[in-house]
């Protein structure tokens, strides 16, 4: 064995972004192949640009955001954040409840981290964004996944969550809206999902980092605001709501009863000021970001890039024999189902690299997000239309003739 074997910790972590897909893709590119990527939630590559007065607030902040900042953030930076949960009806978040990070990845391992010993148990949804999965089990917890229902518009299933919850239950998450399912949770349902954790005594972790990113003429609820008498750890950040994911900007707030958690936030506290801070001159935007007036993107409107681009891959999905898929209705994902009987899938990872290798376009099988049946497929619907076409043709091209061995 070698001296320095990965961590034993990583085996059991499963993620979109590695394994034998990847691997295949990688090589391709090497070789000079070109791939269509549908497979990453990154606006930047595919001419979603940052709005200009960004660009040109972080250039004039630069000269004064070369030192390190406070470990929680700016000041300036954590007032407007504490503003926008006003905006949002979340409650008592004082701006030292605001924590800022290196995007909102640094802060659910952080929240992680700082909470979970061995044998804890988080409730994850299944599908997920994976790194909820992966930071629970780095962290020495135990994620338990409960579902989300495809046939009820892929909401949480509020009796599986029920069924789930146990002495070792420390916390729920909600990612809404959602990612891979582009869904938006109506009030109701998150209303269930507070009543579980009031009952139970339990934190609530609200993913809300698409919430400005919501179509059709719909409103984001923040998990928060139904829930004043709950402790909730609320995240979110401006990598896809203002096109800057490699800027590095996120954060963190506590919202609600704080009263019984003194140790978790002292745990925060010291992991926040153990990486010293987040990336300051992405701090110094938030303020511009979150600031003037909350219009709806036109992206998302109709006749906008996302709108018009999810209402294509719609139509376009549903067009192919065999494969069948819920309107998003926020977000820039879509999460088909393929019928397994008619192409005899019995590995969705397979399915996903036998398309990539025949058609050079690159989709995340449903199992990457903690889906258990090889019945699903993520496409990041961010690609112009022209691409989208091509990678719908492709599709139903490749599954005219397809069938696992
Ligand atoms: N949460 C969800 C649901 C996401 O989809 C992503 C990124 O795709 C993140 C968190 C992480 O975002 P970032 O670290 O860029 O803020």
């Amino acid at each position: 064995m070698d001296k320095f074997e990965k961590s034993s910790k990583l085996d059991h972590v499963c993620y979109d972004i590695r394994g034998p897909v990847m691997d295949e893709a990688n090589k391709m590119i090497a070789e000079g192949i070109d791939i269509l990527k549908l497979n990453i939630g990154n606006p930047a590559p595919f001419q979603f640009m940052a709005p200009d007065e960004i660009v040109q607030d972080m250039m004039m902040n630069l000269r004064d955001t070369e030192g390190y900042s406070d470990s929680k953030g700016l000041f300036s930076a954590r007032k407007a954040i504490m503003q926008y949960c006003q905006y949002k009806n979340i409650p008592n978040v004082d701006i030292n409840d605001i924590y800022t990070g290196n995007g909102v990845s640094e802060l659910i391992t952080m929240s992680m981290q700082g909470l979970l010993n061995p044998g804890d148990e988080i409730l994850v949804p299944s599908p997920d964004y994976p790194l909820w999965t992966a930071s629970v089990t780095l962290a020495g917890g135990t994620a338990v996944h409960y579902m989300c229902d495809e046939k009820a518009e892929w909401y949480p299933d509020i009796e599986d969550i029920r069924k789930k919850v146990t002495p070792r239950t420390k916390g729920i998450v909600v990612i809404n809206p959602n990612n891979p399912t582009g869904a938006l949770y109506p009030k109701e349902v998150l209303n269930d999902i507070v009543q579980v954790a009031r009952e139970h005594g339990l934190l609530l972790f609200a993913d809300e980092i698409y919430d400005r990113l919501v179509m059709d003429g719909q409103e984001h609820t923040a998990l928060g605001s139904l829930a004043p008498d709950l402790m909730v750890l609320n995240f979110n950040g401006l990598s896809k709501s203002h096109r800057i994911a490699g800027y590095r900007s996120g954060w963190l707030c506590l919202s609600g009863d704080k009263s019984k958690a003194k140790g978790y936030i002292e745990g925060l506290n010291l992991l926040s000021s153990m990486r010293l801070c987040a990336n300051v001159p992405a701090q110094s935007i938030i303020q511009t970001a979150l600031g003037g007036p909350k219009k709806t993107d036109e992206a998302l409107l109709p006749g906008g890039r996302i709108y018009e681009q999810r209402e294509y891959i719609y139509n376009a999905l549903n067009d192919i024999p065999g494969i069948s898929t819920v309107k998003p209705k926020a977000a820039f994902y879509i999460f088909p189902k393929i019928d397994i009987e008619k192409f005899n899938i019995h590995d969705d990872e397979r399915f996903v690299l036998d398309f990539l290798k025949e058609k050079h376009i690159l989709l995340t099988h449903g199992g990457g997000f903690h889906w258990e049946k090889p019945d699903h497929f993520r496409i990041v619907y961010l690609p112009d239309l022209d691409q989208l076409k091509k990678a719908c043709k492709g599709l139903g091209d490749f599954l005219a003739d397809y069938h696992q061995a």
